[in-house]
């Protein structure tokens, strides 16, 4: 399918304004994807056929933090459709997923819901607050097709974080009544699992559903999930595996576990020689062929920095208490002093996973001046190799 033209803006302006620099602010919150420092964006269409079960429309919302924007996902044949997130609420967002709905190789079923289920895979603006204008969408679409039936409303599905799912109150507040399904306990939001299965529609009946398993990936978010298909051999990675660029995160310590798991997974299977995934659908960017290779090469980064960050501390003699700043100094010193601050974050959060498992000792302070220094067990377990 080609890209739809976009209200207001060109496709031209969009594709130069992808073009930047890594210019990344530094503050921890609003440093969400970090790009290396020449790599260019491709350019994607707004609406694309990636498999006959699977189509990506983007979130309308390119910018420095969301690549070429917010990628969300129709998987079926056929309607009922699961929807893998939902964009950030952009008025632009709603022609282009209409048209992925319409510009469908099956024929609509009039008589069933466009979507039956909404996955969110994770709390984050750019995923979520599309909620209350795509389900506007979704009623007066079933309403045109069935104007004396009322719309069974699509359920809107989460893995649960306790600590931070009040964020969703504002958007899920703003959707209007009757437009999705709560849960019998009057949730907007219904707690999904690992492991848990959806059925995706197929074209044809089949003895033998095709289902996605929830897979839960916490490190970018607590709540973060990927969704895998082996129909497509495809992983859904959301804002854990991202399309260019390397991802970021909450809590490392989560984050490389989640990595490990998903390669784990890939070969989880005793039937067989292949990755059970293939592709990658992510939250951001292109698609990914190599799947399997590219988790490996993102926790293969972690490591390295850690392996480094271990090499720095263990350096002076006689032993000297570090400052993160004196460590990204050390590790980043043949880079521009502009890209420390940036790199100070995830140094920061490297040393706190560390600290955690007792691989450094830290010495007091905060951020850039917290003082570290290699806790005598790893010196020793070094020394010994
Ligand atoms: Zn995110």
């Amino acid at each position: 399918m080609n890209w739809l033209p976009v209200r207001g803006r060109s496709i031209r302006q969009l594709s130069t304004r992808r073009r930047w620099r890594n210019t990344n602010s530094f503050s921890s919150h609003s440093l969400r994807y970090s790009l290396s420092q020449m790599e260019q964006l491709v350019e994607l269409p707004h609406v694309t056929r990636l498999s006959p079960n699977v189509v990506r429309v983007l979130g309308q919302n390119p910018g420095k933090f969301t690549l070429q924007g917010t990628n969300t996902y129709l998987i079926g044949q056929r309607n009922p459709y699961i929807l893998v997130d939902v964009g950030e609420g952009r008025d632009e967002y709603i022609p282009a997923l209409e048209q992925a709905l319409t510009d469908h190789a099956t024929p609509i079923l009039p008589g069933e819901v466009d979507v039956s289920d909404i996955i969110l895979t994770h709390r984050h603006h750019d995923h979520v607050n599309g909620l209350p204008t795509v389900l506007a969408l979704l009623n007066q679409r079933w309403a045109s097709r069935n104007p004396d039936r009322p719309f069974p409303p699509p359920r809107i599905h989460k893995i649960p974080a306790p600590e931070t799912d009040h964020h969703l109150h504002p958007v899920t507040s703003s959707i209007a009544p009757g437009h999705h399904q709560p849960t019998p306990e009057g949730d907007a939001i219904h707690d999904i699992f690992d492991g848990q299965k959806f059925i995706v529609s197929t074209a044809e009946k089949s003895t033998n559903p095709s289902y996605v398993h929830v897979i839960h990936t916490p490190g970018h978010t607590p709540d973060s999930l990927c969704l895998f298909f082996p129909d497509d051999r495809a992983l859904f990675t959301a804002d854990s595996v991202l399309g260019h660029g390397t991802a970021v995160f909450e809590d490392l310590a989560d984050y490389m576990a989640s990595l490990q798991k998903l390669i784990d997974f890939s070969k989880d299977d005793p039937e067989s020689a292949e990755h059970k995934y293939a592709t990658i659908y992510p939250g951001h960017g292109a698609t990914i062929k190599e799947g399997p290779q590219h988790v490996s090469t993102y926790l293969r980064h972690r490591l390295d920095r850690e392996n480094q960050i271990l090499k720095v501390l263990q350096s002076a003699d006689p032993v000297k208490d570090w400052t993160t700043w004196d460590i990204v100094g050390t590790i980043y010193k043949r880079y521009p002093q502009k890209l420390w601050e940036p790199a100070a974050h995830s140094v920061d959060l490297h040393l706190k996973k560390l600290a955690k498992e007792g691989r450094v000792e830290h010495l007091g302070g905060e951020g850039k001046e917290a003082k570290w220094r290699s806790s005598s067990s790893e010196a020793s377990h070094l020394s010994s190799l």
